[in-house]
């Protein structure tokens, strides 16, 4: 297994090296790769990314991302976007569940929902016209598109509590119908209970009443902006880790992106850093992988924690932690 590891801008520096010890721990067959992309490169050589760095990912299986700072410069390719669409990875995969003794805005902590979010179409297209009048960008959505995405989603469902939940807002996007009838007929063809909800209704639903939800499905932007919101659900972006997942490869990076006003403070929480750890293991098919909530709910219970949790710890602190818990229950 060959992993691409790019540390990328800011914090993802601070996070990446820690959550590369904690896999390294576990003493795996990988073989790293790594990769300087974003936006130190793109200062030094006015590139941020080339096509032999993507050929480089291409010869690799997965990638571990920390992030990158973009700028709207013309000349600035978007790193994300352009591995993103190169390596095809369809399905944007983000687990909101709240770890032990940690609370987010609305204080309760009786949820355990993944949304998976379609990372290829909606309005995300690229296809648009932007003129001093009239802007626009065209919102594609496919039954291609919506298929996989879907079928991933009930899959999902099934090994969960077989239960989807379809976000959409077909009664204003006509176009959201193809989404909503193809997630519906997948649903039903593979047993998944299932409901759909207006994303407008969904965003009040989720911040109220997120027990309710096991696996939701929705269109590009929808699922950007509803899982940044659920973020706020479990604490901290520190915590929150996401997969992009396509037919070959993988990609897994933190939610949070490279936090500059703490970038080279050491303070950063490499929580969701080392989440991302462990859904590689999982997709990997490495079940050992739960040996790291054991070492997170360790140092949650130690507080063995990052300031953003109310603690006193640094990046290194947090990720020695789970690497020394890690190692010694591997013997
Ligand atoms: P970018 O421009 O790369 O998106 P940003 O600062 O706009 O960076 P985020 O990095 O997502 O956006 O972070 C928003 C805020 O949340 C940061 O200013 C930071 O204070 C806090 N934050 C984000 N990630 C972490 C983390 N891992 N640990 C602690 N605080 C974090």
């Amino acid at each position: 297994m060959k992993l691409a590891v790019i540390e990328g801008d800011g914090i993802g520096r601070e996070v990446i090296p820690v959550a590369v010890k904690v896999l390294d721990a576990f003493g795996l067959e990988i073989e790293k790769v790594p990769l300087e992309l974003g936006y130190a490169r793109w200062e030094r050589t006015g590139a941020a990314m080339s096509d032999q760095d993507i050929e480089t990912i291409k010869g690799c299986d997965a990638v571990l991302f920390g992030a990158v700072t973009t700028v709207p410069d013309p000349s600035y390719k978007s790193v994300l976007l352009t591995i993103r669409k190169e390596l095809d990875l369809y399905a944007n995969i983000r687990p909101v569940k709240p770890l032990p003794g940690v609370t987010g805005v609305t204080g309760r902590s009786d949820f355990d929902f993944i949304i998976v979010r379609e990372n290829t179409e909606g309005l995300y297209s690229g296809i648009e016209e932007i003129g001093p009048d009239l802007s626009w960008t065209k919102r594609v959505v496919t039954r291609k598109g919506s298929e996989r995405i879907a079928e991933y989603a009930c899959k999902l469902a099934k090994k969960r509590k077989n239960n989807l939940t379809i976000v959409h807002k077909s009664n204003v996007l006509k176009s959201d119908k193809l989404f909503l009838d193809v997630c519906r007929q997948t649903a039903s063809a593979h047993g998944v209970e299932y409901s759909d909800i207006l994303v407008d209704s969904m965003a009040y639903s989720l911040m109220m009443h997120p027990e309710r939800y096991d696996v939701v499905v929705t269109t590009n932007l929808f699922g950007d902006i509803l899982s940044d919101m659920c973020a706020s659900l479990v604490g901290s972006l520190g915590l929150v880790p996401s997969a992009n997942i396509g037919e070959k490869y993988a990609f897994f990076e933190p939610v949070h992106g490279s936090a500059p006003d703490i970038a080279g403070k050491g303070i950063s929480n490499p929580l969701a850093a080392i989440l991302c750890v462990k859904m590689l293991m999982e997709w990997m098919g490495q079940s050992r992988s739960l040996l790291i909530d054991e070492a997170i709910v360790d140092v949650l219970q130690k507080k063995i924690i990052t300031p953003d949790l109310g603690g006193t710890a640094s990046t290194t602190e947090v990720g020695n932690a789970i690497e020394k818990y890690i190692r010694d229950a591997l013997g």
